[in-house]
C-alpha cells in the first residue's frame, strides 16, 4: 500500500512536470547533432541586395572591404591572412581570425557568401562560423537546398538550437546576419545569467532570444566556464573559401 501511494505519488508529479512543460512550450531536450531532430521550414527570403546598406553612425565598423586592419590570426595573435578581394574577405585556410578588440553584450552585421558552384554535402558545403566572443557560434554554412543534422545549419547555434527555419539564399548571393548578443554573467567561476541570442537571417527572425548552455565545441555541449567580459571575435576558417564583407558591430549598454 505504501509503495502504491508512493508510486501515484511519483505519476501525479510527472503528470504535473509534463502538463507544465506543455504550458510553457518547452521543447523536448534533443541529443547534440540528432539527424532526427525536426528540419526548420524553408523559407525564401527576400531577394539578395544590390547593395551593401551603409552601417549606423554609432556602428564599430569592422571590415569595410578593404583590409584586415581590425583582424589577427586567432592563433597567436599574428596578422590575419585570409584573401581581401572585390570588396570582400575570403577564407583561404590560413586559418581563423579575430578582432583586435574585444566585445561582449552587442548587435552585429555580418554579410558572407557561400561559394558557387554548390560542392559537398552537409557540413561540408560552404562551412564557416560567426564566433561570438570567439566562444559562442552562429553556424555559417550553405544550407540552400542542402540539409544537415538542424542543429548545425545556417543561422543555428551550433550543436545547440535549428534557426527557426531555414531562410537561406543559394551560393554566390549574398546573406546577412543581424544578431543581437547578451553576454553570459558570472559570479566567481558560477554562470548567473547565461548568454543570449537573436538572429536575423536575411532579415527573417531564425533565433529569438535563445539561451544557450554553454560554448560551442565539436559534438558535446560543455558547461559555461567563466571569461572576460569582453572578447574578440571571430570568424572561422573551416577550409571552405566563404567571403565576408560590410562587418559592423555596435556595442550595448
Ligand atoms: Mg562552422
Amino acid at each position: 500500500m505504501h509503495d502504491l501511494a508512493i508510486s501515484f505519488a511519483g505519476g501525479a508529479l510527472l503528470l504535473a512536470v509534463l502538463a507544465n512543460a506543455a504550458a510553457a512550450g518547452e521543447e523536448k531536450e534533443w541529443a547534440i547533432h540528432d539527424e532526427a531532430r525536426p528540419q526548420p521550414a524553408v523559407v525564401t527570403p527576400g531577394p539578395a541586395p544590390v547593395a551593401t546598406v551603409p552601417p549606423p553612425s554609432d556602428a564599430i565598423v569592422l571590415f569595410d572591404g578593404k583590409d584586415l586592419s581590425k583582424w589577427r590570426s586567432s592563433k597567436g595573435g599574428s596578422a590575419a591572412r585570409w584573401k581581401v578581394e572585390g570588396g570582400a574577405m575570403e577564407v583561404n585556410s590560413t586559418g581563423g581570425i579575430e578582432t583586435e578588440q574585444g566585445f561582449g553584450d552587442c548587435q552585429l552585421h555580418v554579410e558572407w557568401m557561400a561559394p558557387p558552384p554548390a560542392e559537398g554535402k552537409g557540413q561540408d558545403r560552404g562551412n564557416s562560423g560567426v564566433f561570438l566572443m570567439g566562444r559562442y557560434e552562429v553556424q555559417v554554412l550553405d544550407s540552400y537546398q542542402s540539409t544537415t543534422y538542424p542543429d548545425g545549419q545556417a543561422a543555428a547555434l551550433y550543436g545547440q538550437y535549428p534557426p527557426l527555419v531555414n531562410a537561406s539564399r543559394p551560393p554566390g548571393e549574398w546573406q546577412t546576419y543581424d544578431i543581437v548578443f547578451r553576454a553570459p554573467r558570472f559570479d566567481g567561476e558560477k554562470v548567473v545569467r547565461p548568454a543570449r541570442v537573436t538572429v536575423l537571417h536575411n532579415g527573417v527572425l531564425v533565433q529569438d532570444n535563445q539561451e544557450l548552455t554553454g560554448p560551442t565545441t565539436h559534438k558535446a555541449r560543455p558547461p559555461y566556464k567563466a571569461h572576460a567580459d569582453k572578447l574578440p571575435l571571430g570568424l572561422q576558417d573551416h577550409q571552405h573559401p566563404v567571403r565576408f564583407r560590410n562587418i559592423w558591430i555596435r556595442p550595448l549598454a
